[in-house]
């Protein structure tokens, strides 16, 4: 039996006739481009996260530029990321032309390690990015009392997490700004790229509705540089069939992940931790490895995909080499980009597939200890 990590077509498949019908309906109506579809979803999405505004943008990257430029980062301004999350985080902060400050993870959790956050705060700093990696979200109480005393905005990187809670808000509604990720891999993924941009304030979703359509309000009357950047129509409708799925797939991926966790630890593993007060709605399932290539090639070889999230820590990224970080500045990032592999979680992986990883991981982690 070959296992992939992701099975988007088995998805499809549970809801082709939904799916098939939202799609040609879009190819009836003849309108492609913020329209009736993205106007519903963006109302949807406010319902569903409990925010007042929903902007529908091409890409989760989009997403983390147009909150940047709404919040009025640019040159000279610093925001601080995490060291350790998918590249965009600070590649968007660098598209903005500012300053990404990194601050190394937690070792338990891998999100960003809020207690070292004031030591880099400076006169430059105008925003906090924390990312909800995983699908776990951050610990929002402690950065947002540090965004208030310091008077920072925080835009929470939330394309790994829609559907988490935090103390029983949604993520992506508890900071400034919400950035969501509609990629298809993503837990509300779309068929093609998409994003979207959620606040509970006027004035940013209004900079951000004009930055996504070349800065205007007014059709041709542009009153600020902008982007053309917009989620469209038939994305828009695949997202609202799979929108009303997302509560059942999110919490079949904590059954799974639960017994993973209960299975895995048995052979002596390192589980993911759930840190109290909020719901991990596992966009990816990582288990740490001390060796990991060995590994990842043994379960290939047995037909287990796996895959590494993420190779190489931010700071020693190329685009971000001019910020002058060396190896050794953030150690609990890179050592997680030396050890984590994600394991195949998905809501349609099946009892016998979820079997048959384990009973491979088992046999790995066996040979290994008694090596
Ligand atoms: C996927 C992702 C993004 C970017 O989203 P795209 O839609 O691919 O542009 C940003 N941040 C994180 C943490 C992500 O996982």
């Amino acid at each position: 039996m070959s296992i992939p990590l992701l099975d988007l077509v088995a998805q499809y498949h549970a809801i082709k006739d939904e799916m098939d019908a939202a799609v040609l309906g879009v190819l009836e109506s003849g309108k492609f481009i913020l329209g009736p579809n993205v106007t519903a979803l963006e109302k949807e999405i406010c319902e569903y996260l409990g925010v007042k505004h929903a902007v529908g943008l091409a890409s989760g990257t989009d997403a983390l530029i147009i909150a940047l430029r709404a919040a009025g980062v640019g040159a000279g301004d610093e925001v601080i990321v995490p060291a350790y999350t998918f590249f965009a985080t600070a590649g968007a902060v660098l598209n903005v032309g500012a300053t990404p400050v990194f601050v190394d993870v937690h070792p338990d959790t891998y999100l960003m390690d809020f207690t070292q956050v004031e030591s880099i705060i400076t006169a430059r700093t105008k925003a906090l990015i924390p990312v909800h990696l995983y699908g776990q979200p951050a610990d929002m109480d402690e950065i947002l009392a540090i965004a208030k005393k310091h008077n920072l905005k925080v835009i929470e990187d939330n394309a790994q997490a829609i559907g988490s809670e935090y103390k029983g808000k949604k993520t992506g509604s508890i900071g400034d700004m919400g950035c969501l990720s509609f990629f298809p891999s993503k837990n509300l993924g779309g068929y093609g790229d998409g994003g979207m941009l959620v606040t509970n304030d006027d004035g940013l979703a209004e900079k951000a509705r004009m930055l996504r359509a070349h800065g205007w309000k007014k059709k041709y009357f542009p009153e600020m540089l902008g982007y053309n950047s917009r989620l469209d129509e038939i994305q828009a409708a695949i997202l609202r069939v799979k929108l009303k799925h997302l509560d059942d797939w999110n919490h079949r991926r904590r059954e799974i992940a639960r017994q993973y966790s209960h299975t895995l630890k048995a052979f002596g593993l390192e589980t993911p931790v759930e840190a109290p007060g909020r719901t991990h709605v596992y966009h990816l399932y990582m288990v740490r490895f001390s060796r990991r290539g060995e590994v990842q090639k043994k379960l290939k070889d047995a037909g287990i995909a796996t895959e590494v999230y993420y190779p190489q820590p931010l700071h020693l990224a190329d685009p971000c080499k001019a910020l002058g970080k060396k190896e050794g500045d953030y150690p609990v990032a890179e050592k997680a980009s030396l050890s984590l592999l994600a394991l195949p979680l998905y809501p349609e992986l099946s009892n016998a597939q979820f079997e048959e990883v384990c009973v491979e991981v088992e046999k790995i982690a066996r040979a290994t200890s008694a090596s």
